[in-house]
Formats: structure tokens, C-alpha cells, sequence
């Protein structure tokens, strides 16, 4: 049950980076076509060749994130904008203008890339921008800028960087705090506050679940549903709370008496459902008889005072035919039997 919380969350986070990655795509793409026409008129033909070449590139990135293709989206929305960035600080765009465009970066890594592999491009980023503004220009020929202009531009880039991750550590923390919230929700929808046990409707879906499982691999499912015998009585003698505490501690012998894989499910006020996967009737008599059993030997202690109870079990094999409504009530069918029989008895 947890898996299938989880894998919903993770695909429904996926889809959001999806998202984003995509409209990151389609802004880089329009405002780098628009940018690319605009330069046409101007005398620097290569920055309209280049800014074309991005616009195509984050066309590929939104057709790819659009496919789920999350990584290869992302790594193409970060690492053109790094190298367009680097050929407008190379060649100082229009106007020695260029340098403006860098600060996009901060907050894009780390959005697209995490807190941690956000900060770590960023860093590579900014000591290839110094590196390009540094470069010697008898080496290779490119825009310049004034010391004081290189300085305040890698100090404000620098704060825009860490007030992008403080950003981005804040909303990995509500998101979180929200995943938390919501999977107690889904916790507490699905159990059974009392006893902690698997609820009615999670024992519905789960005996869905089986019933594929039968079908798709021809495996027996068998179920057990135990009634504590005269449990009026207990209530009126020791309370509704010492009633309370038998219901809790012969929860837990029924987890206690059963495989990892079987469901235990608090069906209905003193009524449970055991839902075993994998096996016939005959074995489930076997495992029924335990539980009988054992309830009977079991003694609930009480404010000073000690409660003995006994169940009742119907036991019922899924046929290949048959629903979960008549699984459940061929059960409680032969739950009627073993009351009628004497009670604190299995039936068949
Ligand atoms: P039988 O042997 O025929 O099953 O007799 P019974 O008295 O157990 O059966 P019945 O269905 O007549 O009564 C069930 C009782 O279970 C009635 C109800 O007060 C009690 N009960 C149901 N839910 C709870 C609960 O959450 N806590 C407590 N303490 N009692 C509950
Ligand atoms: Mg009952
Ligand atoms: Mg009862």
C-alpha cells in the first residue's frame, strides 16, 4: 500500500519537473527566437546565428520534457543557456550587454538541476565566466570590461546565487513538510484508528488487488472473517472501554499469527477480515484453527480484572467465477454456521 502511495507521488512530482522544464523551454525558445530577429538588424550577424541555434536547441528541450524525458530535457535547458551565456559574455552581445543575461542562471540551476548539483554548476559557471572575462587578449580577441563593472557583476551574481538556493532550500522544506502531511492523510484514510489495522476500504482494494493476482497467475486466495462471540456481553460486564482493549490486543495476535503478505482488516465493529493470499481453504482452516485457538488461551488484563473471549471464524476460497461480494458472503455465510454450531468454532 505504501509502494502505491509512493510511486503516485513520484510520478505526479515528475510531471510538475516536466512542466517546468517545458515552459522553462518555451520562454528560452521565444525570447531567444525574438532576441535572434531583433540582432538581424543589427551589424553582429554571429549573435543572430547563435541566438537561432538556442532557440532550435530549447525547441528539442520542450518536445523532450514533453515526452518525460525530464533528463535529457533538463540538461539541454541548462547547458545551452550556460553556453550562450559564455558566447555573450565572450563576445559582449549588443551594446557591451550581454553580461545582464547571466543572472537567469542562478535561479534556473538550481530549480532544474536540485539544491546541491544546482550550486556545484554554478560554481563551474562562474569560474568559466571569470576565466573568459580574464583571458588575455592577445590570446584571443573579446568583449572587455572595466575591473570595477567585472567586480560587481560576480558579487551580485554571487548573492543571486545564494539567495536562489536559500529560495529553493525553503521550498524543498514545504514540499516535503507537504508530502509528510499527505501521507498521513492517505495513513490515516486507510486505518483503522482503533486497532491501527487495515481499514474496510483498504480491504476492499487490496482484495481486488488479489483477485487480479489470482486470475493472472491461477494461485489460490482465501479469506477468514472472525466475529468475537457474544461481545455485547464483554461490553455490558468490563465497559466500552475494556471492550476497546480486548478489540486491540486480539488485533494484534491476529498480525502476530499471519505472513507478511496477508492482510489482517478490522471489517466492522468486532468483525475482522484476514485475507490470505496464496492459499487454499484447506490450509486456511489450518491457520484458522491457530487463531481460534489462541484467542481462547489469550487473557486481556483489564483495571485489575481479566477477560476471556472467544471467536468465530467462516472461511471462504475465491472461485475462479465468483466476485469479492460473494466471496464475502459465502464467509459470512459460513461465519452464521460456526455461530449457530455453538460458536468459538471454524466453519468448514
Ligand atoms: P455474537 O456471538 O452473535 O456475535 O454476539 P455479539 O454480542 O458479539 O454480537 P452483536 O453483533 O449482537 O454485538 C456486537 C457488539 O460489538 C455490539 C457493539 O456494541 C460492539 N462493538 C462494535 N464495535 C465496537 C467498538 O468499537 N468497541 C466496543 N467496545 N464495542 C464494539
Ligand atoms: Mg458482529
Ligand atoms: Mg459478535
Amino acid at each position: 500500500m505504501r509502494a502505491l502511495i509512493k510511486q503516485h507521488k513520484n510520478s505526479n512530482s515528475g510531471q510538475q519537473q516536466a512542466r517546468v522544464i517545458a515552459l522553462f523551454s518555451l520562454v528560452g525558445m521565444s525570447i531567444t527566437f525574438l532576441m535572434g530577429l531583433l540582432s538581424l538588424f543589427g551589424p553582429n550577424n554571429t549573435l543572430s546565428i547563435v541566438l537561432f541555434i538556442a532557440s532550435a536547441i530549447y525547441l528539442i528541450a520542450f518536445f523532450s520534457a514533453n515526452k518525460l524525458e525530464i533528463k535529457i530535457g533538463s540538461m539541454l535547458v541548462i547547458y545551452s543557456l550556460y553556453l550562450l551565456m559564455f558566447y555573450l559574455i565572450f563576445s559582449g552581445g549588443v551594446e557591451q550587454t550581454g553580461p545582464l543575461w547571466i543572472f537567469i542562471v542562478a535561479p534556473v540551476s538550481v530549480y532544474v538541476l536540485g539544491l546541491r548539483n544546482g550550486l556545484i554548476n554554478l560554481l563551474i559557471f562562474l569560474t568559466v565566466i571569470c576565466i573568459i572575462i580574464l583571458l588575455p587578449q592577445h590570446i584571443i580577441e573579446h568583449a572587455q570590461y572595466s575591473n570595477s563593472y567585472t567586480l560587481r557583476l560576480i558579487l551580485s551574481f554571487v548573492t543571486l546565487s545564494f539567495l536562489s538556493a536559500l529560495y529553493e532550500f525553503s521550498r524543498m522544506q514545504s514540499y516535503r513538510n507537504a508530502l509528510e502531511i499527505s501521507a498521513q492523510f492517505q495513513e490515516l484514510a486507510m486505518r483503522d484508528p482503533l486497532t491501527k489495522l487495515a481499514n474496510r476500504r483498504n480491504a476492499a482494494a487490496v482484495l481486488e488487488q488479489e483477485k487480479a493476482r489470482v486470475i493472472r497467475n491461477n494461485e489460490p486466495l482465501s479469506v477468514l472473517l472472525c466475529d468475537l462471540d457474544h461481545f455485547k456481553a464483554v461490553n455490558d460486564k468490563f465497559g466500552h472501554n475494556g471492550g476497546d482493549m480486548v478489540l486491540v490486543e486480539l488485533s494484534a495476535l491476529f498480525t502476530q499469527h499471519v505472513r507478511e503478505q496477508d492482510c489482517v482488516a478490522r471489517w466492522g465493529g468486532e468483525e475482522f477480515l484476514i485475507i490470505l493470499p496464496q492459499t487454499s481453504a484447506e490450509h486456511a482452516s489450518i491457520i484458522a484453527e491457530k487463531i481460534r485457538s489462541n484467542v481462547e488461551q489469550h487473557t486481556v488484563n483489564f483495571l485489575s480484572q481479566q477477560i476471556n473471549v472467544t471467536i468465530s471464524i467462516g472461511i471462504s476460497q475465491l472461485s475462479e467465477d465468483q466476485s469479492i461480494d460473494e466471496l464475502i458472503n459465502t464467509a459470512d455465510k459460513c461465519l452464521y454456521q460456526a455461530k449457530t454450531l455453538g460458536r468459538n468454532r471454524v466453519y468448514p
